[in-house]
């Protein structure tokens, strides 16, 4: 029987072993997976999702990891490949804050030419390595890497106007239709 206390707690806080696992926090690509592999991440990815869909907080927590906090791995319903999708839509392709959890874990914010120096260094490192390698978040590797995809350097800057929590909701009920 769950306690006053437990009952008040997001799913994700309650069960935070099906969102740190490795494969919701660094997806495999569909044609890299064996049928296995692809239908084990989409149990856990289910999983997460559903536990996610009946949570209280769900808008503002999307509100929050699509508009305000780059977070890392599977959140509020969407992968992280799916918020970036959804902020391009929002127009929201600027740089986000790192979130207090993925924040740096010693010295300042790493440089860009850094990551991309450690890139060429080490070729065959994962995103993870990468980070643990610069003593940085998994979402800060991530970031510069798709900056140096996007080739969009520098950064565009943001709109003035964050988008409503309405706004991001039409765009998360549109995200299958998004490429
Ligand atoms: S919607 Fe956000 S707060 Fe709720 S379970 Fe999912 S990740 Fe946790």
């Amino acid at each position: 029987m769950l306690t006053t206390s437990s009952r008040s707690l997001p799913p994700c806080a309650m069960r935070p072993e099906v969102y740190q696992d490795e494969q919701l926090l660094s997806p495999p690509a569909r044609h890299e997976s064996s049928a296995e592999q692809w239908r084990d991440f989409q149990a856990k990815r289910d999983a997460a999702h559903r536990r996610c869909a009946g949570c209280e907080v769900l808008p503002e927590c999307l509100y929050q990891a699509v508009v305000e906090v780059d977070v890392s791995g599977f959140v509020a319903c969407t992968s992280e490949r799916e918020r970036q999708r959804m902020r391009r839509v929002l127009g929201l392709d600027g740089p986000l804050r790192d979130s207090a959890q993925d924040a740096p874990r010693s010295g300042g914010p790493v440089d860009h030419d850094v990551v991309m120096a450690a890139r060429r260094a080490h070729p065959d490192d994962t995103s993870r390595q990468l980070a643990e390698r610069l003593g940085c978040s998994l979402s800060t590797i991530k970031r510069h890497l798709r900056r140096a995809r996007e080739n969009t350097s520098p950064v565009p800057a943001r709109p003035a106007a964050p988008p409503t929590i309405a706004q991001v909701l039409d765009v998360f009920d549109e995200l299958e239709k998004i490429v």
